[in-house]
């Protein structure tokens, strides 16, 4: 590491915190396999440090009307549509995502502060007159008070906005715990935030790991989590975050598949895998991993016209603007990826495309891994039943369109899943009955826009409550119901008459 590397700095009460902690870990280009900042990883007094800001903060951000805390949020979108060039670059040099892509992600991130900008209305309670007599009831909805967010490396910007500009609008205090991973983009986030004139103490922000994280859950002061992540750590997070008294939605992986029926366009179908299952080198929650061709005519037409175009993928570093898909997170990542396509080959399924030997001249370090595509892959297969996070998109041949939703179904995933067919009672059928939290037809990746919410079914989400959207607002407050009634007052006296 150059001398001239980063320290990335803890943001508490509206200033920068240096962390005093001992330990710290590299953070690096995933193009080079150079570190490129160096992050402390904070301890728990430092996340005490950061509630107390919080709690400081809570009063009077709770009391100010919800207008004049949506000027704050305008004025932050305003700086993040300024600045959204510069946070892609920050996302992409320490994730390693396309810059078009990483220009993407910020802007679903933004969608969620202009939702965020609308909670005067959002926060409207409902009201019935007279029930009883001269008796009303309305109710009203409160913030929690100090809220944390956890989050994953995949969306560095972006999910940490799904997070706090809908808990602050409701007029809740935060704390974000980014990822150790790429935490350079959350925090020229954050400079916007601040930039935007929000009192110090309502955001801040403490880097570290297990730690941290396990400080947030047990923190007395803080009364509701966020997390996203993986499965095992968002089943950690709800248990531990629960057992502590705190309402906690944990959102976890996926494995998403997309059935191709007989009547779908191939070209349509193949071209919506190519973007969703290789885009960001399969680094996404909504990626399609399996893809189900039902009926062996298909399969044979879906793997002819996927081989030639996962051979062709175009791979790079993020400046290279002409890049499909950049390289994997870290070392441990590419190793892990490379080590699902063995045990695939292993346990028997079809490579038909090997991105093992892929490599990079000039980025001989990076952690590349090639595009890679496995044909009759089974349901009992390691690689079918565990989350790969990679460039790796296996095809799962059905032979009817009930054995595809039926394995869809028996997944202990239920995040995202998507049908291809030109047939209406076929694909309402599918999103009837499918048992997963987002279905697409003849869509890919069926992320929820900002005014709707996110979140999956099963093992992809703990908790009762999507993130972002109306759900947000839901998570992030109680319900308060007020029944009211009123003395006789003045108009019984009245007098009308001009008093002589
Ligand atoms: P991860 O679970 O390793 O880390 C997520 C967060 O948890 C990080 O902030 C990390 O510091 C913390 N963490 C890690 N290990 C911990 C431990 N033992 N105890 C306490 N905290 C711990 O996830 P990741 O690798 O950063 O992200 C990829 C995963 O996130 C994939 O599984 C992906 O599907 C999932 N994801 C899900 C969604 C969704 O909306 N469902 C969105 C994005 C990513």
């Amino acid at each position: 590491m150059s001398a001239a590397n980063e320290i990335i700095h803890n943001a508490i009460g509206g200033a920068p915190a240096p962390s005093a902690s001992t330990r710290r870990q590299p953070v690096f280009n995933p193009a080079t396999g150079e570190p490129v900042a160096e992050l402390p990883l904070s301890t728990v007094d430092e996340l005490d440090a950061a509630v107390q800001a919080a709690k400081a903060a809570l009063p009077g951000w709770a009391a100010m009307p919800p207008l004049k805390r949506a000027r704050f949020l305008f004025k932050f979108k305003e700086l993040l549509d300024a600045r959204a060039a510069d946070i892609a670059r920050a996302i992409s040099r320490e994730h390693g995502k396309t810059h078009d892509d990483a220009l993407g992600e910020v802007a679903r991130g933004i969608e969620v502060v202009e939702f965020a900008c609308g909670i005067p209305h959002l926060l409207k309670g409902e009201f019935s007159r007279n029930v009883g007599p001269s008796v009303d009831t309305f109710s009203d909805r409160q913030p929690l008070g100090v809220c944390a967010g956890i989050t994953p490396f995949n969306f560095p910007a972006m999910v940490p906005l799904w997070m706090y500009p809908v808990a602050v609008a409701c007029g809740n205090t935060f704390i974000l715990k980014p990822s150790e991973r790429d935490p350079s983009a959350p925090m020229l986030v954050y400079d916007l935030f601040r930039e935007a004139g929000f009192p110090d103490g309502v955001l801040n922000v403490v880097h570290g790991d297990k730690v941290v994280v396990d400080a947030i859950l047990d923190h007395p002061d803080i009364k509701a989590v966020s997390f996203v992540g993986s499965t095992p750590i968002a089943q950690y997070v709800y248990s531990r975050g629960t057992a502590a008294g705190k309402r906690v939605q944990a959102l976890g992986g996926a494995k998403n598949h997309m059935v191709v029926m007989p009547d779908a366009d191939m070209d349509k179908a193949a071209d919506a895998l190519m973007g969703a299952g290789y885009g960001s080198a399969g680094e996404r929650c909504m990626a399609i991993s399996v893809a189900v061709p039902v009926g062996e005519k298909t399969a044979d037409a879906l793997v002819e016209r996927l081989k030639p175009r996962v051979e062709s993928l175009k791979i790079g570093p993020s400046t290279d603007a002409d890049a499909d898909m950049g390289p994997l997170v870290t070392k441990d990542a590419q190793e892990r990826v490379l080590g699902y396509i063995d045990k695939g080959v292993e346990e028997g399924a079809d490579l038909v495309v090997d991105g093992r030997g892929f490599s990079l001249q000039g980025y001989e370090d990076g952690y590349f891994v090639g595009g890679t595509l496995f044909d009759r892959v089974t349901t009992d297969m390691t690689i079918y039943k565990e989350e790969i996070f990679g460039p790796v998109l296996s095809v799962v041949r059905a032979k009817t369109y009930d054995e595809a939703t039926a394995m869809i179904d028996a997944h202990e995933y239920g995040n995202g899943t998507a049908i291809f067919t030109r047939d209406g009672d076929t694909a309402r059928d599918f999103c009837d009955r499918i048992e997963v939290g987002m279905v697409g037809v003849n869509v890919p990746i069926p992320v929820p826009v900002a005014y709707h919410s996110f979140g999956g079914w099963k093992r992809s989400l703990f908790g009762d409550h999507s993130i972002y959207g109306p759900e947000g607002v839901r998570f992030y407050t109680r319900l308060k119901t007020i029944t009211q009634r009123w003395p006789e007052g003045i108009k019984d006296g009245a007098v009308f008459t001009f008093p002589a």
